[in-house]
C-alpha cells in the first residue's frame, strides 16, 4: 500500500472538496434547520459519480473502491456538510447487495444507490441485544405455503427510514433463533405492511433522524433474502467493515472542519498583545489535534486498502482501530475547537456547539470505544473474555 496518497486520489479529493466548499457549512445548518434534507448535494455528488464511486461499473457505479468513497465522504466533512447516509446507502447496503445479492437485486438496487435516487438504511441495533449483536431477536420464518419470509421484530437507532426505499434488516432464522449470530438479511421496502417506524427525539442538529422499528409478521417475498442464508458472518462483515471505514472518514472530516474554524480564529482574535494561537496553551492542543487527525487517516487508508484487495479478515482489525482512532481524535478536535473560541465557541453564529454532540456520536455509533478496544484486547492481543 501506497503511504503517499496517488496523484489520481489527490486530484478526486480536490474535486470533492470543491463541491463541499461550493455548498458549505451554512447550506447544512439551514436545510436541517427548515426541517429538509440535503438533496441538492445528494444529486450533485451523485451527477458526478461520488455516491457510488465504489460500486461496481456494470450497474453503475465507478468502479473503485471503499478508498474512494471515505474520500467523499471525508472531504464534504471537511468542508461542513457530510452526508451520513453515505456510510449505509453505498458503503454498507451496496457493498453487501454487489458482492452477495442475486443479479435480479443488483440490477434493482445499486444502480439506483449509486445515482442516488434511493437510498437504503441498515438496522441491525435492537434494544434488548444493543452492543450484543448476538443478542438479536429479529426472526424470519418461512412461511410453508407460499415461501415468503415473515419477519418479526424491533430495531432501534436506525438512520434515515423515513427516506429511504428500503431498510436492509439484519435478522435470524427461526432454526437458528439462539446462540452465536448467524444473521440473515432481508431488504423491507419502506412501506411493507406491518413495517412500523417511530421516529426517536434525539439532541442531534442533523440531516438523518434515528428511529425505533417494529416489524409485525412483516411479509416478504422469498427473494427479499440477501444471498445465502448459511452465509453467516461473512455477509454481514462485507458490510460491517466499509461501515467501520465510513465511520472514521466521518469522524476525520468533522475533526478536520472543526479544527480549520478553531485554527482560523486563533491566528485573528488578540486579546493580549499576539493572537491567541502564539499562546501554547492553544496551539498546542490544536497541532495535538492535527497529528491525531492525520495519524488515524493513515489508519483509515490501510483499512480502505485491505479491504478493496479482498482482505476481509486483516481490514476487520484495522477498521476497528481506524474507527477507534479516528472518533477520539474527533472528540478531542471538536473539543479543542470549542474552547479555543471561548464564549463564541458555544454561539450559534459560530456553529461549533453541536458539534460537541455529534462528535460523541462516533464514539458510540456503530459500534462503540470499548467494543473495539474489547475486539483488540481479544482478538490482536489474545487476552480472556469477561464477558
Ligand atoms: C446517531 C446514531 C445513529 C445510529 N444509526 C444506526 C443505524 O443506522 N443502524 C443501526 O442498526 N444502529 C444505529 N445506531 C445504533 C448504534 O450502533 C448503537 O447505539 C451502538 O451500537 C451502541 O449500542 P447501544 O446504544 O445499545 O449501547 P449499549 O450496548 O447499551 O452500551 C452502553 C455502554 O456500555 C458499553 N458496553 C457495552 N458492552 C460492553 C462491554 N462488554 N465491555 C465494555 N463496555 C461495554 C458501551 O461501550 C456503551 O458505552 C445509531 C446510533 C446513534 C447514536
Amino acid at each position: 500500500m501506497p503511504v503517499i496518497e496517488s496523484e489520481e486520489h489527490k486530484a478526486f479529493r480536490a474535486a470533492v472538496a470543491a463541491l463541499g466548499r461550493s455548498y458549505g457549512r451554512d447550506y447544512l445548518t439551514s436545510t436541517v434547520g427548515s426541517g429538509h434534507h440535503p438533496k441538492e448535494l445528494w444529486a450533485e455528488a451523485a451527477e458526478l459519480g461520488y455516491l457510488g464511486v465504489n460500486l461496481p461499473e456494470e450497474y453503475g457505479g465507478g468502479g473503485g473502491g471503499i478508498t474512494e468513497l471515505s474520500i467523499v465522504l471525508e472531504e464534504l466533512g471537511a468542508a461542513g456538510c457530510p452526508l451520513l447516509m453515505l456510510v449505509v446507502s453505498p458503503a454498507i447496503c451496496g457493498t453487501v447487495i454487489a458482492r452477495f445479492g442475486t443479479e435480479q437485486q443488483k440490477r434493482e438496487w445499486l444502480p439506483a444507490l449509486a445515482d442516488g435516487t434511493r437510498t437504503m438504511a441498515f438496522g441491525i441495533t435492537e434494544p434488548d441485544a444493543g452492543s450484543n449483536s448476538h443478542r438479536i431477536t429479529t426472526t424470519a420464518r418461512r412461511d410453508p405455503d407460499s415461501g415468503d419470509w415473515l419477519l418479526t421484530g424491533r430495531k432501534v437507532f436506525v438512520s434515515g427510514v423515513d427516506n429511504a426505499a428500503a431498510t436492509l434488516v439484519v435478522g435470524r432464522t427461526e432454526d437458528a433463533r439462539t446462540g452465536n449470530l448467524k444473521p440473515c438479511l432481508f431488504i423491507v421496502p419502506r412501506d411493507t405492511e406491518g413495517f412500523q417506524r417511530r421516529a426517536i427525539d434525539m439532541e442531534l442538529n442533523a440531516s438523518e433522524k434515528q428511529f425505533e422499528l417494529v416489524l409485525d409478521d412483516v411479509r416478504l417475498p422469498a427473494d427479499a433474502l440477501v444471498g445465502d442464508e448459511d452465509a453467516g458472518l461473512l455477509q454481514l462483515f462485507a458490510g460491517l467493515n466499509p461501515e467501520r471505514i465510513m465511520s472514521a472518514a466521518f469522524s476525520i472530516g468533522m475533526g478536520r472542519y472543526a479544527l480549520a474554524k478553531a485554527v482560523a480564529y486563533a491566528r485573528e482574535r488578540t486579546v493580549w498583545k499576539t493572537p491567541i494561537g502564539a499562546h501554547q496553551g492553544i496551539a498546542h492542543p490544536l497541532a495535538q489535534a492535527h497529528i491525531e487527525l492525520e495519524l488515524s487517516r493513515l489508519m483509515m487508508q490501510k483499512a480502505a486498502h485491505l479491504y478493496d484487495a479482498g482482505d476481509d479478515i486483516g481490514a476487520g482489525e484495522a477498521a476497528n482501530m481506524a474507527k477507534y482512532a479516528a472518533a477520539e481524535a474527533c472528540v478531542k478536535a471538536v473539543d479543542q475547537a470549542v474552547h479555543t473560541l471561548g464564549g463564541n465557541g458555544l454561539t450559534r453564529e459560530f456553529g461549533l456547539a453541536s458539534l460537541i454532540t455529534a462528535a460523541r456520536v462516533s464514539r458510540i455509533a456503530p459500534v462503540s470505544r470499548e467494543m473495539i478496544l474489547n475486539y483488540v484486547s481479544h482478538q490482536t492481543l489474545g487476552l480472556p473474555k469477561s464477558y
